[in-house]
């Protein structure tokens, strides 16, 4: 699947890390307990995993 850009709103990110758990190579949980993009990028179905909506990827 192409990866495309993606934004966190760690105003909304709960840290459940389903994100991470998923694309371990693109997003990490940060110190904060909150999620946080690492190589920017991710697979294009990504914000289906976030319960909370938290994660948006551009077209
Ligand atoms: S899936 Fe959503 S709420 Fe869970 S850690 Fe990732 S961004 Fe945060």
């Amino acid at each position: 699947m192409e990866k495309k850009k993606i934004s966190i709103d760690k105003s909304a990110c709960i840290g459940c890390g389903c994100c991470a758990g998923t694309y371990p190579e693109d997003i990490a949980i940060g110190a904060d307990g909150l999620a946080e993009s690492v190589t920017g990028v991710a697979e294009e179905d990504v914000a289906s995993v976030c319960p909370v909506g938290a994660i948006s990827v551009e077209e």
